[in-house]
């Protein structure tokens, strides 16, 4: 049912319900779970009162209302008591409305966090329940907070009001409200019927029951993603493929004992063989590459593409920007020296009349790898029989443009998607469930670990004789602005200022400048100039974030690092430490900081390890905040169940969902009906989801 048909909502309410909070249907509000609960079974007394306490109830009176202050700035001030001592409530707004409607004398409830102000404890807003002498209200309960827009606070839509919404569809439609799990799994897993845990998550009498209440819906959320990875793996792998590369032929032979550069790493070996395994098993290959930046993933990436090569179709790279689609094709085109594979590259700035001849070439079948940017996605751009898809820094891209390149072939070609960002498990299992996953976790021989440090701009003068030091040795140091769009102007401004900073001090060095916002031309001759060591520092923002590789880079400063999430400081410092040298990261902040910055630079200069920082990250911001996922859009939205705190219950009911499948593989048991019920909803929200990584 529609909500604007219950009492007291109406067509401006339920608009902005809608709007707001995703609230359509009686159901949409059963569904809206609280985000916490505050105990309000204890009571204090005025007189225990101290300076510590967080959000505390008193019972009590008014006895007096005093207007304070001038016209504009009007407070109004009420003096409390609940017999032990006195205390002030006070109001900024709604003055009137506060008046009129708690009256002296009577008792109420009051709810709010004390401060001490002139030796007397006052409480600034609080909330006030009437009281009544029920025998509930007396023990106190659970109350629930609802998360609530502005719009529709202003609108009468508070916290309060959605939870008398609540209750009023609770009281006539839960009766209405079907079981979801079937009966054996919810004896097996001990769940609480969802009748009761939609009742108890909005209306807890005691701590258990809300325990109990939310520890199904959370199982249900979670199990629910994983139930339909595992469904949807096995229906991957019983579809065959007719994209097989099964023999290992000249280009690749050739490549491995005539241009490798270096020995392989045994991680590199281990995972081109799982790669090699998959792409020749007559299946469609989906696999994740996880592996900390500088691991080297580009070359297993150009290796396996010369498999594809060498069992006669056409391999394609995509990567998420255009500084970077340059630097691995200049790469590969120098590694493929001399062997006979046709390359192209393909950019949002490759010429037109280029641009027409790639797309001919394409669909004959003449170029056998592209390496490219989004424009790859285009519908214009056609293959002959497109085996391989490798897409680099995966989580740059949205998951309906990657889906859109599966999709170029009758048969979805086999897909490596490759990573530096390191995802944690928890959330690796969430998003890539369906994936089988491949990890580089070795870097190649003879790499130091990076030297990091925090300094605050006071101490710009040893920052400056490193990068003095370094290059006399002949080496080249990168300077990275961050680059917020919302502050854009006044950041451009702090990158040009740095440039010219850097370009006073250092009259000697050649200083380059480049950012986002510069021509593709311009940008390309700066960062090429870098890359030829012509240029000794490069002031940027973070667009040189993702995959650039110049190993006689080895400073890393980072201004505002502050400003950087973990795993973005993380990106960045991977830009160093390429080659055998030590090399070095300043991450450099105001000298104020606040706890949770000051934390993030202490984490990154206690580790190098891509996951540790990963799980950090995730501890202190919160799934929705990693790098990565916010950009690509989690491919479902988590209502109640939080990655970082539910870990635990996120590997049971992984674990309960494999074993359905892989006894129950098509969910065709009767007793499986509902769960099937459950599949085929979250699949109308995630549209494709088998196509999609
Ligand atoms: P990422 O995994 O971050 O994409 P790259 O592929 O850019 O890493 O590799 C980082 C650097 O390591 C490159 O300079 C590359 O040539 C080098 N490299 C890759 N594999 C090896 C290896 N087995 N031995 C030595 N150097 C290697
Ligand atoms: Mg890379």
């Amino acid at each position: 049912m529609e909500i604007k048909y219950l009492p007291g909502i109406g067509p401006k309410r339920a608009e902005i319900l809608a709007n707001d909070a995703g609230i359509e249907t009686v159901e949409d509000f059963l569904f809206y779970f609280p985000y916490k609960h505050v105990d309000r079974t204890k009571f204090y007394k005025i007189n225990e009162l101290n300076a510590d306490l967080p959000y505390i109830q008193l019972i009590g009176k008014i006895i007096s209302y005093e207007e304070v202050g001038e016209a504009h700035k009007k407070r109004l001030v009420a003096q409390f008591t609940d017999g032990t001592g006195v205390i002030e409530l006070v109001w900024f707004k709604g003055l009137k409305w506060i008046k009129q409607t708690y009256k002296l004398n009577q008792p109420y409830i009051i709810y709010g966090k004390p401060t001490l102000f002139k030796n007397k404890f006052n409480i600034a807003h609080p909330e006030i329940d009437t009281y009544d002498d029920d025998e509930k209200q007396q023990k106190g309960y659970l109350q629930p907070f609802y998360h609530t827009s502005e719009r529709m606070k202003n609108n009468f839509l508070t916290s309060r009001a959605i939870h008398r919404y609540i209750a009023y569809c609770i009281d006539k439609y839960i009766h209405e409200l079907e079981e979801t799990l079937p009966d054996y799994l919810l004896q097996q897993c001990r769940l609480m019927p969802l009748k009761e845990a939609i009742y108890y998550i909005h209306f807890p009498q005691t701590v258990d029951d809300l325990k109990k209440a939310e520890y199904r819906l959370k199982f249900e959320e979670l199990f629910t993603i994983q139930l339909n990875l595992a469904y949807q793996k096995t229906m991957r792998e019983k579809v065959q493929t007719n994209l097989v590369c099964s023999k290992v032929g000249e280009c690749f032979n050739r490549f491995y004992s005539e241009k490798l550069p270096f020995q392989l790493t045994d991680a590199q070996k281990r995972v081109i063989r799982e790669i090699r395994h998959d792409m020749g098993s007559g299946r469609q290959m989906n696999r994740l590459l996880q592996g900390d930046v500088g691991s080297g993933k580009t070359l297993v990436a150009l290796m396996v593409a010369l498999i594809a090569i060498d069992n006669g179709f056409q391999a394609c790279f995509m990567v998420p920007t255009e500084i970077l689609a340059n630097q691995h094709y200049a790469n590969i085109r120098e590694l493929l020296n001399g062997l006979d594979v046709n390359v192209e590259l393909l950019t949002g700035s490759t010429p037109r009349s280029k641009r027409k001849i790639i797309y001919t070439e394409l669909l004959n079948g003449q170029i056998q790898m592209v390496i490219g940017t989004h424009a790859l996605i285009e519908e214009t751009v056609q293959f002959k029989n497109l085996g391989l898809v490798i897409i680099d820094e995966q989580h740059r891209f949205g998951v309906a443009q990657r889906a859109r390149l599966w999709q170029k072939n009758e048969f979805p070609p086999h897909v490596l998607v490759m990573t530096a960002t390191p995802i944690p498990r928890t959330l690796a299992m969430t998003l890539y469930g369906d994936l089988d996953v491949s990890v580089i976790d070795q870097l190649p021989p003879g790499r130091k670990p990076i030297y990091t440090k925090h300094f605050t701009d006071l101490h710009r003068n040893k920052i400056n004789e490193l990068i003095l030091r370094e290059v006399e040795k002949g080496r080249q140091i990168y300077v990275v602005y961050p680059l917020i769009q919302e502050s854009e102007k006044s950041d451009l401004k702090d990158l040009e200022r740095g440039y010219q900073y850097f370009q006073k001090h250092f009259p000697q060095l050649n200083v380059c400048m480049v950012h986002g916002k510069m021509k593709p031309a311009e940008k390309d001759a700066a960062m090429q100039g870098f890359l030829e060591g012509r240029y000794h520092i490069l002031v940027s923002t973070t667009v040189i974030e993702v995959g650039v590789n110049v190993p006689n880079a080895t400073v890393m400063i980072i201004e505002n690092a502050e400003r950087f999430g973990l795993s973005q400081l993380h990106q960045l410092r991977g830009r160093v430490g390429r080659g055998g040298e030590q090399s070095f990261c300043l991450l450099v902040t105001n000298h104020k900081l606040s706890e949770d910055s000051r934390r993030r630079m202490q984490i990154m200069e206690s580790t190098t390890d891509g996951f540790v920082i990963a799980e950090a990250d995730l501890k202190m911001r919160g799934p929705g905040d990693i790098d990565g996922t916010q950009q690509s859009g989690m491919p479902f939205e988590l209502h109640i169940a939080n990655l970082a705190k539910d870990q635990q219950l996120l590997q049971y009911a992984r674990q309960v969902a494999m074993q359905i499948i892989k006894s129950d593989p098509l969910l065709a048991n009767p007793g499986n009906t509902k769960l099937k019920i459950l599949i085929s909803k979250t699949k109308k929200e995630n549209v494709n989801w088998r196509l999609i990584s």
